[in-house]
């Protein structure tokens, strides 16, 4: 079985409050030059959640799937 991970940003909804990139316990967000959210490292996500559930507009979703 494998499991495939990513970080969704929607920048429609992001209005760069910098939440997500203070909460996250890697340093794996940052803010774009037009002040949104992007995954910078994602290398170092440990997939806690945080930046999904700190978010107030709802614009990062963790998605986990599981293909057997
Ligand atoms: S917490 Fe949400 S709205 Fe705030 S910067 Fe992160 S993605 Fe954007
Ligand atoms: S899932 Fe956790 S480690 Fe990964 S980007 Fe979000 S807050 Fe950071």
């Amino acid at each position: 079985m494998s499991t495939s991970r990513r970080i969704e940003i929607n920048p429609d909804w992001c209005k760069g409050c910098n939440i997500c990139v203070a909460f996250c316990p890697k340093q794996v967000l940052a803010l774009d030059e037009r002040g949104k959210a992007y995954v910078a490292n994602v290398d170092a996500c440990i997939w806690c959640r945080e930046c999904e559930l700190r978010c107030p507009d709802f614009a990062v979703t963790v998605v986990v799937e599981r293909a057997s």
